[in-house]
């Protein structure tokens, strides 16, 4: 770890007045926090290191949050009740094979933990689209150019892999809001100028869970839910491919799992990547609530709550970043000058 991290992560630790100020709170919030992958072995991309996640629980307990698992949390928010103490629920969406390792150190803070199954990725085990195009761009010989595909024109040169992805993920932003069928036009285009062969059900660094891991994950109290079939932005979607996408998933995970976590996770989930209808096909499903990614706020301590448009915030590393963000969100007053 970066010893200025580490000073930091324990200059934070230390702080008694921090810790009694939010054990004193009554009017608290639970925030939910999103994970997505992790660093290791079976993650060839960028991942959330787990000595850091390990720190960010021990700061969070120390500061006296409890950890929840989501659907009771939910279930209670519905009927009125709001945990009593800084509740932190912890969520990991896609389903990459990446969080085996991972789950051992949440295990180790009695934290509980909810995972988003993009279906498909599990039955197909292909990777997801936008590793796919990083991948197809990892074949390409410094220099791509686009003209006119699926209406988008776009070139890139590189001389280094930073580089590459980094420009890879101007394109990712370009295609991610296009309908279905331009967003595979565009990474069919790339495969037939770089001239790749299908990719392999295993590539190195991608894979999904398989669905016995996702059973014996199970077995030690992680739990399943939906996080649609391939993991398309659902604004972006006809009514018929949008409800395909949800009940298709839930069927999977239905089928899959033993005891299925009746909550639906919206991709990307930013306020402009879902509309009112996919809030209404998640209902119609027979889902019991949904999750976001609007940051903007956390369950509030109070009804009314709408539970097909749960907040969630994204992990954030840094103790001192995550401090801001789950603490404005979950502590009214936190902040205030007069206050620690
Ligand atoms: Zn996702």
């Amino acid at each position: 770890m970066h010893p200025l991290f580490k000073s930091l992560a324990s200059f934070v630790l230390r702080q008694p007045r921090l810790a009694a100020f939010v054990r004193r709170q009554r009017q608290v919030r639970w925030v939910s926090l999103c994970f997505h992958r992790f660093a290791g072995p079976a993650n060839a991309g960028p991942g959330e290191d787990l000595v850091a996640i390990d720190d960010s629980l021990q700061w969070l307990r120390r500061c006296g949050f409890v950890f929840a698992d989501l659907e009771s949390t939910v279930r209670a928010a519905l009927q009125g009740r709001f945990p009593d103490r800084p509740t932190v629920v912890v969520t990991i969406d896609d389903g990459f094979a990446d969080l085996i390792p991972a789950l051992p150190v949440f295990g180790r803070h009695g934290c509980p933990v909810s995972v988003f199954l993009a279906t498909d990725f599990l039955d197909r085990r292909a990777p997801l689209w936008w590793d796919q195009l990083q991948l197809l761009l990892a074949e390409a010989p410094g220099a791509v150019r686009l003209q006119e595909v699926a209406g988008i024109s776009w070139s890139a040169r590189w001389d280094s892999a930073e580089e590459r992805v980094r420009q890879g993920e101007v394109l990712i932003e370009m295609i991610k809001r296009r309908p279905e069928p331009a967003r595979l036009t565009v990474i069919d285009a790339l495969a037939g100028i770089v001239g790749a062969a299908p990719f392999s059900s295993e590539t190195t660094g991608y894979a999904p869970l398989r669905w016995d891991d996702v059973r014996a994950l199970e077995r030690e109290g992680a739990r399943f839910g939906p996080h649609t079939h391939t993991h398309p932005i659902l604004a972006a979607l006809d009514h018929a491919q949008a409800k395909y996408e949800v009940d298709t998933s839930w069927a999977r995970v239905r089928e899959e799992v033993r005891q299925p976590l009746s909550i639906f996770a919206y991709p990307d989930g930013t306020p402009w990547s879902f509309r009112q209808r996919d809030c209404d096909l998640v209902r119609a499903a027979g889902l019991e609530a949904a999750v976001t990614m609007d940051g903007r706020w956390a369950l509030p301590a109070a009804p009314p709550v709408d539970p097909f448009r749960l907040g969630r915030i994204g992990y954030q590393a840094r103790i001192a970043d995550l401090q801001a963000s789950v603490l404005r969100l979950a502590v009214p007053g936190y902040g205030d000058p007069a206050k620690p």
